[in-house]
């Protein structure tokens, strides 16, 4: 552990603000030249550390109330290791010394995989030198945590200031990293787990550094983690490591360690790329075909499928008339994306309030049920639905809302973008819609095609997919009648840079009268073998759920929050004609306002 001073102590020349340089209050007495200005004190963030001794400094926040309890903090008292203990370490390559310099403890904790007290292996989460957590392991690799701890990345001290950062998986591997002789190493809190709350915790030691090694286990979930965290953190600062034996412990017990860490593999980034950069790539193309296109995998979406699907780093565009629907079509569609490929999506849909009130649809499509009411012997929710609902949903579905107060600028919108990017992983982003969020002043189609540049820009340097709902501004009628011409993304708002800038892009238009049913149209597709531009295909609406499906067919009616092999499939049941519902809740969305706020 590195060695810890006070806050306090720390002596810098002028306000105590911004980022200074000064000298170490641990070592710069004893050194011959004790004015150089070996410490970095960071005042916004309330840390600092030091190039010369490597001590580390924590500002406590008083006003801080934690919304986690920390465990007791009487590690001091079970820094006795029973040779047992010791012995086990040992044969996993990792010395007493490691286990000395970790606060490594003993105790015997109540685990709830075996329902009785074990003796534990304890590796104590510090922040500072506070323990915000602590995990227990036992011999057979039963664990278990703090109850209410704070989730944040195990070993965080010894990054602070650190420009380069290794993660790997677990607490092992960090002591086995540390035993090699590298520190600035730390791991997740639930293994391949990747929880929104360890880096929400962890923020502020992670922002400035420039290079991660993503280093966890060498199996498909580890695989799929290191995935996740790169797209948190950037690919573009995020290298990786593939360990010969299982992970980082294990290729230190089979003495591959040194060599593996040689091999550390830059991820594809956007930019300069050489066409040997691009070799493994041309491979991948040669063996496997075109690339995977992103569509949902019900049945329901058959001959939607046929004429259009996305890409991860595209922009889409979204539009229709006024209540046709398109809201609810999007909302319905990336629902879809986010169950089938395991993906997150966030929406921005202010005019959806209250809050509570959206999540009602959002249900409904999820579920599969109405809300409110039965309709035709489908019952209607229940609150027992609701709290799988809740917990199918959290982590998965985010809503962007400005606080009181602010005022939601594109600025602001891209910030949250990238806020939540890191925070949450987001893969999906949704813009609900064009116009609720407030242009910068001056021309207003340089404007557009500003905005319009920024976002295809964001989408393909992160790998996310955007959805933007925008509404036509000029809308034509068909010659002689009362109709409504199907707009183009040429339509909307006046500006060809829709079309123009978006990869791909539909409408959703609704047809009234003898034979009503929705109209999807593919407008533009960026790459051929993703659909077939200018067709259309035609849907009927489910008005109990507020689905989508082909037209013809039944409405479907499986549920998302429920795993599919264990699903009883009601026999299909068309809507009665008879039922009712406030529409307004489908399609409060729909009104063209010109200021939102
Ligand atoms: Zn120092």
């Amino acid at each position: 552990m590195k060695k810890i001073i006070e806050w306090d102590s720390i002596e810098v020349r002028g306000n105590r603000s911004g980022s200074k340089k000064t000298t170490c209050p641990a070592c710069s007495p004893d050194r011959r030249n004790s004015k150089d200005p070996c410490l970095s004190v960071n005042f916004e963030k309330g840390l600092a550390n030091c190039h010369h001794c490597g001590a580390v400094s924590f500002r406590k926040d008083e006003s801080f109330k934690p919304t986690y309890t920390p465990p007791p903090q009487d590690w001091q008292n079970y820094t006795n290791l029973s040779d047992g203990m010791v012995k086990y370490c040992a044969s996993r390559g990792i010395p007493q010394r490691v286990l000395i310099d970790f606060r490594i403890t003993e105790e015997k904790q109540w685990l709830p995989q075996t329902n009785k007290k074990e003796n534990c292996i304890v590796f104590n989460y510090f922040e500072g030198d506070e323990i915000v957590n602590k995990k227990f392991r036992d011999g057979r690799k039963n664990f278990s945590q703090s109850k209410d701890g704070k989730r944040m990345l195990y070993n965080i001290n010894s990054i602070v200031g650190a420009k380069e950062v290794y993660i790997v998986e677990g607490e092992f591997d960090v002591l086995a990293m540390a035993s090699q002789g590298i520190d600035n190493v730390v791991s997740l809190v639930n293994g391949a787990n990747d929880h929104d709350d360890q880096w929400v915790n962890s923020q502020k030691y992670l922002d400035d550094v420039e290079h991660f090694i993503i280093a966890v286990d060498n199996d498909p979930k580890g695989i799929e983690v290191r995935e996740k965290i790169a797209h948190r953190l950037g690919k573009w600062r995020c290298s990786y490591i593939e360990w010969t034996d299982k992970d980082a412990n294990g290729s230190v017990m089979s003495n591959n360690f040194d060599s593996d860490l040689t091999k550390i593999v830059r991820f594809p980034v956007s930019g300069t790329h050489t066409v040997k950069d691009l070799e493994a790539g041309i491979f991948d193309l040669h063996r496997n075909g075109l690339p995977k296109t992103i569509k949902p995998k019900h049945k329901s979406f058959d001959n939607v499928n046929d004429i259009f699907s996305v890409m991860k780093g595209h922009l889409v565009t979204v539009t229709g008339i006024p209540s046709h629907g398109k809201s609810n079509y999007v909302e319905w569609y990336v629902l879809n994306l986010a169950n089938d490929h395991d993906m997150k999506a966030s929406f921005f849909s202010p005019e959806h309030t209250p809050m509570a009130l959206h999540q009602t649809n959002f249900m409904q499509k999820a579920i599969g049920r109405n809300f409110w009411k039965d309709v035709d012997g489908l019952p209607r929710i229940k609150e027992s639905d609701i709290s799988r609902y809740t917990e199918w949903a959290n982590e998965k579905l985010y809503i962007t809302a400005p606080d009181r107060g602010e005022v939601a600028t594109w600025e602001w919108l891209i910030d949250k973008f990238k806020e939540q990017l890191y925070s949450y992983g987001i893969n999906i982003f949704v813009i609900d819609a064009f116009n609720k969020v407030q242009m910068p002043q001056g021309n207003r189609l340089e404007s557009i095609n500003d905005i319009l540049t920024k976002l295809t820009a964001f989408a393909q340097s992160n790998d996310v997919i955007i959805f933007l709902v925008a509404h036509p501004t000029k809308m034509k009628k068909k010659d002689n009648t009362d109709v409504y011409e199907m707009p183009t993304l040429y339509d909307v708002s006046g500006s060809a840079d829709f079309r123009n800038q978006t990869h791909d892009g539909f409408t959703i238009h609704r047809h009234f009268g003898d034979e009503p049913c929705t109209e999807f149209a593919s407008m533009k597709v960026k790459f051929q073998f993703q659909g077939k531009i200018g067709e259309t295909c035609k849907m009927d609406y489910d008005l109990p759920t507020g689905r989508y499906y082909e037209k013809g067919t039944n409405p479907p009616r499986f549920d998302m929050t429920i795993p599919m092999e264990e699903q009883i499939l009601a026999p299909a049941m068309k809507p009665s004609p008879s039922f009712n519902t406030n529409e307004t809740f489908y399609d409060i969305d729909e009104e063209e306002t010109s200021t939102p706020f």
